[in-house]
């Protein structure tokens, strides 16, 4: 897949049918996302279009890739995919509540800034920042290779996914034994 050149767009040369960005972005120029993680393969394809609506922009399309992580519990890297669809509102003038009416019939919406939206005071959009942002984002705050990771003996070290070890495991209080006692107390 060819790499992707233009990353950097002057909004206001967007024209109305849009602007596509299909490619290959490189992971040697995902830097930030790149620090982040543990591994990012050849990097993240993208087949994004980036349309003019009402005053602001959307960026919508699809994305394919993956980052390496650790798993928090047994320290052993695995792949995490991106997702795979992307959804993301631009908006040149962040500081603006009202928004012209393109059909000029002198209607006006009001703009919720709540939502996920990118600012671009400057009139200017980078591609690349934005997805890298959006990544970030995204990245779990504990990443887990699967939902079952046993994790690592605290005692000899042995991971438990791969390997049974002879270590007794750790004493484990029944939620009945619990229940038992509360009522017991009543
Ligand atoms: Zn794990
Ligand atoms: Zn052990």
């Amino acid at each position: 897949m060819r790499e992707l050149r233009e990353s950097i767009i002057r909004l206001a040369q967007v024209p109305p049918e849009g602007l596509l960005f299909q490619g290959l972005i490189p992971a040697r120029r995902l830097t930030r996302l790149a620090d982040a993680v543990v591994g990012m393969g050849e990097g993240v394809e993208v087949d994004l279009r980036l349309k003019p609506n009402n005053d602001a922009y959307l960026l919508h399309g699809n994305v394919r890739g993956a980052v390496e992580l650790e798993c928090e519990s047994c320290r052993t890297p695995f792949r995490c995919p991106l997702a795979a669809t992307l959804n993301l509102s631009i908006d040149p003038n962040p500081e603006q509540d009202l928004y012209r009416d393109p059909t000029q019939k002198g209607e006006v919406w009001v703009i919720d800034h709540s939502d996920e939206q990118i600012e671009a005071p400057e009139g200017y959009f980078d591609l690349v920042e934005a997805l890298e942002d959006e990544w970030l984002l995204e990245l779990p705050i504990s990443p887990r290779c699967a939902e079952a990771c046993k994790g690592i003996c605290p005692v000899c070290g042995t991971n438990r996914n791969e390997a049974e070890c002879a270590c007794s495991p750790a004493p484990r209080e029944s939620p009945f034994d619990v229940l038992a006692q509360l009522k017991k107390d009543k």
